[in-house]
């Protein structure tokens, strides 16, 4: 058995409301904090730029955060989209398919993900991977729920034999709440640069700018934050 450091985190990052959210919660309570970044071929490859946007805010705003920010990881992951067929890796319509899950749905990618990132992070003698998976405000995705997750990384432990955890500070919370978790860490600043900085829609758009940030307005990541951010400022 494999003996991690659990004062490490590696957090699962993709440049998103969530996954930036998650990131500034890791840097309020881990040692040091690596992230890890994911290129499948996705139609919004903006969001790998909003990453690096994201990260390069808070270390200017942060700068106790930057002193613990560590090495920021890329992983190709191209194999999803040979497998393709997807919303979001193909050009197709973005709506609600015959399984009652998005046409964005990519099976298995966030198994890949994790198994992924944990592979990285057993590597790097890190002992806890943190994500913002969250099945409360959520796409319908059944690999972000708490019980696909717990079960992975169950697997992950026997197969890879270590003590590996995974945390999801995100998983019981509406978004309008995930904004008040990262008003109450950072204030209002890590609110004003995680909206301005990290990046939800599925189509890439990046030259439209609503209260909630940017997007194209109507796909279904730009609904679910528009609304989130909705309830969040009327609370
Ligand atoms: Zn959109």
């Amino acid at each position: 058995m494999r003996k991690l450091d659990h004062k490490q985190a590696l957090v699962l990052f993709s440049g998103g409301q969530d996954s930036s959210i998650a990131l500034v919660w890791a840097l309020d309570r881990f040692e040091t904090v690596e992230t890890v970044g994911f290129d499948y071929g996705q139609r919004h490859v903006v969001e790998l730029g909003a990453r690096q946007a994201v990260k390069r805010e808070i270390c200017a705003a942060f700068p106790a955060w930057a002193a613990k920010l560590g090495s920021d990881h890329m992983i190709s992951a191209h194999g999803l989209k040979d497998i393709g067929d997807t919303a979001m890796t193909a050009e197709q319509q973005i709506t609600v398919g015959d399984d009652n899950l998005p046409t964005t749905f990519v099976p298995g990618r966030n198994l890949v993900f994790l198994t992924l990132a944990a592979g990285l992070a057993y590597r790097r003698g890190v002992g806890v991977l943190i994500g913002g998976m969250c099945e409360t405000d959520f796409s319908g995705y059944p690999d972000c729920r708490e019980t696909a997750l717990s079960a992975q990384m169950d697997a992950i432990r026997l197969g890879m034999e270590c003590d590996m955890r995974l945390e999801t500070p995100l998983m019981n919370e509406t978004k309008a709440a995930s904004w008040r978790l990262a008003e109450e860490i950072g204030g209002e600043q890590a609110v004003a640069l995680i909206n301005e900085h990290s990046h939800s829609c599925y189509r890439g758009v990046r030259t439209t700018r609503h209260d909630w940030g940017y997007g194209c307005g109507d796909c279904p990541a730009c609904a679910l934050r528009a609304k989130g951010w909705a309830e969040y400022k009327s609370a």
